[in-house]
């Protein structure tokens, strides 16, 4: 039985992040300006967050032992990605709580447990099929039309593992392409934009929402994000609804980014869930009084939540692979608010850092 951990959290207490990337580091900036200190469990020395949080372990997310001392030196634990084998976190839980639940992470792991979830909550996505063998892609590939797209039901993140099925695809080369036994084919939206909506819910059950933002993606990595994102009062009512909808049945304590289509149409269908801080949600620490990660620190201590009012609206831009070499011109600018992650090594499509700029606010 994991301990109990007394609410609200006092200051001084240590929170447990698993994962060492920029989320992790922007968590454990906001937990210290709260007055808490953090304890980063990653895999990899120097990792971003672990360069500003007081403790950190660096081993395998499988080595139990080493879980197992992390767990006990914490007062609450929170993850930072999707891709922690689920069995481990359980083994975390074991010791002490963790916020979002083993539950949110297991839902999001997977592709067709999130949308077969998602779908029981009458919430909708693309139509999808599960997929486990040549002759069910076929057959799946008919129902669905072309184009359609392949995706990997686990692991998946900025594209990876995804293929674009169209006129042309030859679909035997397509699934030896996979090189998978589970796989979700899912039908193509020819979406009018892409938004997506970070709602906070804390203990009591109590949850704040942002105002939904409009992201841009680049090889399928995003690129830009706008906020508030230009749709009608409507259509952003609606998306927070959705959001708090899915929040409460996922029963979460701490941070959901939920992403979701516009069709041409007007619809809202749900893409992906993640139930930690995100990359749209970064826009949140200039232009709103309570920042994502300050949202997350405050859900899962058990302090009231922070208002996830605007006061100025925002463009996002991730600085990507090279695209950092250039964070001196961006200083020219002096109202550029700029953040780097401290990654020592420069790869293609790797998030090095972003900048917000900020405008007076619109009102839309
Ligand atoms: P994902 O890894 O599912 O978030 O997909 C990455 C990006 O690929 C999304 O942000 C979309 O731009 C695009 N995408 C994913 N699924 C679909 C779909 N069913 N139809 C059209 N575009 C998609």
């Amino acid at each position: 039985m994991a301990k109990q951990p007394i609410i609200p959290l006092s200051s001084g207490s240590i929170i447990g992040i698993i994962g060492g990337g920029q989320l992790g580091r922007m968590t454990a900036l906001a937990a210290a300006m709260l007055g808490y200190r953090c304890h980063i469990f990653c895999q990899h020395e120097e990792s971003p967050a672990s360069q500003v949080s007081a403790m950190r372990t660096i081993a395998p997310f499988t080595d139990l032992n080493a879980l197992t001392d992390f767990a006990n030196s914490v007062d609450v634990a929170t993850f930072e990605f999707e891709n922690i084998p689920y069995e481990n976190i359980r083994h975390i839980a074991n010791h002490v709580y963790v916020r979002p639940s083993c539950d949110c992470l297991r839902i999001s792991q997977h592709r067709i447990i999130e949308k077969d979830f998602l779908n029981n909550i009458n919430v909708p996505t693309a139509p999808y099929r599960k997929i486990t063998n040549l002759n069910e892609l076929e057959k799946a590939v008919d129902e669905l039309g072309r184009p359609s797209i392949l995706k990997t039901t686990r692991m998946g993140y900025d594209g990876k593992g995804q293929i674009l099925i169209n006129a042309d695809s030859n679909i035997e080369n397509v699934w030896e392409m996979m090189n998978s036994d589970e796989a979700v084919l899912e039908g193509f939206i020819d979406f009018e934009r892409e938004i997506s909506i970070v709602i906070a819910r804390n203990v009591h059950g109590t949850t704040v929402a942002y105002v939904p933002a409009e992201n841009r993606h680049k090889n399928h990595i995003l690129d830009i994000t706008v906020a508030p994102a230009k749709i009608s009062q409507k259509l952003s009512e609606r998306a927070r609804l959705l959001a708090h909808h899915i929040a409460v049945e996922m029963n979460l304590v701490g941070l959901l980014a939920v992403e979701m289509f516009v069709t041409r149409e007007g619809h809202l269908l749900v893409n992906e869930l993640a139930p930690r801080p995100h990359n749209s949600g970064h826009w949140t620490m200039d232009a709103c009084f309570t920042s994502q990660f300050e949202q997350l620190v405050r859900a899962i201590c058990g302090l009231p939540l922070g208002s996830p009012q605007c006061h100025s609206d925002a463009e996002m831009v991730n600085l990507l692979g090279n695209k950092v070499e250039n964070w001196h011109a961006i200083l020219t600018d002096p109202t550029a608010k700029l953040y780097l992650y401290g990654k020592t090594e420069v790869r293609s499509g790797r998030k090095m850092g972003h900048v917000t700029r900020l405008q007076p606010k619109s009102n839309i």
